[in-house]
C-alpha cells in the first residue's frame, strides 16, 4: 500500500526514550511514522499499536542501523507501506560511558557502528530515496561540548555525527533537503538514568541554569520543528537543547 496523502517519517530507535516521544510528536504533526528497533520488538509493535488507534498510520520496522543491509530493507518495507520517506531521524543511540584507558575494542567498535557509521547508513540510503524537499535529523550530544572524562569514545561518535550532518547537508544542494543535528543535554530516559545513583543524577540536573533534566518532550519539540516548514532556513546546523547547559 503506498500513501502519499501524508508525508513519511522514519524515527530509528523509536522503541523507548526520546525516539518514541519523536514518534508520537510526528504522528500528531500529520506524519505516516516508521518505528524503528533494533531489539526491542515489544515496545516498538505495541507504540505502533497506540499510534494506529490514535487515528494515526505506523508500522514498527526491525533493522539494527549499524548493518548497511538491515537499512536497505528497512527502506524498503516502509517504501512498500508507507511510501517513500520525507523526514529522517537518526535518533539510534546507546551510552556506556568507561575512562578511555579501561575501554574495550568492542565497545569503541558498538558506539561508533551505531552512532557514526549508522548514521552514514541511514543518509547514505536517503541520499537516493528520500523525497525532494525533506529532512534529515540526526542526534549528537551536548557533551560534545562540555567533554567529561568517561565519555570520550562517545562524544568522539557523536563529534562524528556532527561533522556527517555538516558535509551532508553541502553534498544535498539541489534537493531541497536539510540536514540538522539536535545535540540534547541529559535527558530522563533509560540511557541517562541507568546505573547513576540519585545524587549523580540531581548533580547532572543542576548543571543548566534551567535547573532540571529534560524531558523527551523538549527534544521531541525540537525535533517537530526541524521537521516541518517553519525551520526549512535552518541547514548544516547543530542545534544544543540542554536549558543552558553549554
Ligand atoms: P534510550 O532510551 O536508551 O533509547 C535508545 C533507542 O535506540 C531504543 O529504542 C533502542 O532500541 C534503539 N537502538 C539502540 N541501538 C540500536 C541499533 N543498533 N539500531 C536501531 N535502534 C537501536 O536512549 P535515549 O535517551 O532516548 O537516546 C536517544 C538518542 O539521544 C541517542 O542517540 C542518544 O545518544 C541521544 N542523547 C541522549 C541523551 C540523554 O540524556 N538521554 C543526551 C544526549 C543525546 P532497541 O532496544 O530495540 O535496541
Amino acid at each position: 500500500m503506498t500513501n502519499r496523502i501524508s508525508k513519511v517519517a522514519l524515527v530509528t530507535g523509536a522503541s523507548r526514550g526520546i525516539g518514541a516521544v519523536i514518534a508520537r510528536q510526528l504522528a500528531s504533526d500529520g506524519f505516516s511514522v516508521a518505528i524503528n528497533y533494533a531489539s526491542s520488538a515489544t515496545e516498538a509493535a505495541r507504540l505502533a499499536v497506540e499510534l494506529q488507534k490514535a487515528g494515526h498510520q505506523a508500522i514498527a520496522v526491525k533493522a539494527d542501523v549499524a548493518s548497511a543491509e538491515d537499512v536497505r530493507r528497512m527502506f524498503d518495507e516502509i517504501e512498500a507501506q508507507l511510501g517513500k520517506v520525507d523526514v529522517l531521524v537518526n535518533n539510534a543511540g546507546i551510552l556506556k560511558v568507561m575512562p578511555l584507558a579501561q575501554h574495550s575494542d568492542e565497545l569503541f567498535d558498538q558506539t561508533f557502528n551505531i552512532h557514526a557509521r549508522g548514521t552514514f547508513n541511514t543518509m547514505r540510503e536517503a541520499a537516493t530515496r528520500l523525497n525532494d524537499g525533506g529532512r534529515i535529523i540526526n542526534f549528537s550530544s551536548s557533551t560534545v561540548g562540555l567533554n567529561l572524562p568517561g565519555y570520550a569514545v562517545y562524544i568522539a561518535s557523536k563529534a562524528a555525527v556532527e561533522s556527517l550532518t555538516q558535509v551532508f547537508a553541502k553534498e544535498m544542494r539541489g534537493r531541497n533537503i536539510t540536514v540538522n543535528a539536535v545535540a540534547p543535554g541529559p535527558v530522563a530516559t533509560e540511557l541517562f538514568l541507568h546505573g547513576k545513583s540519585e545524587e549523580h543524577i540531581q548533580n547532572f540536573a543542576r548543571m543548566p541554569p534551567l535547573e532540571r533534566l529534560g524531558q523527551p518532550e523538549d527534544i521531541a519539540r525540537v525535533v517537530s520543528f526541524l521537521a516541518g516548514p517553519d525551520s526549512e532556513w535552518i541547514n548544516g546546523q547543530i542545534l544544543r537543547a540542554n536549558g543552558g547547559l553549554v
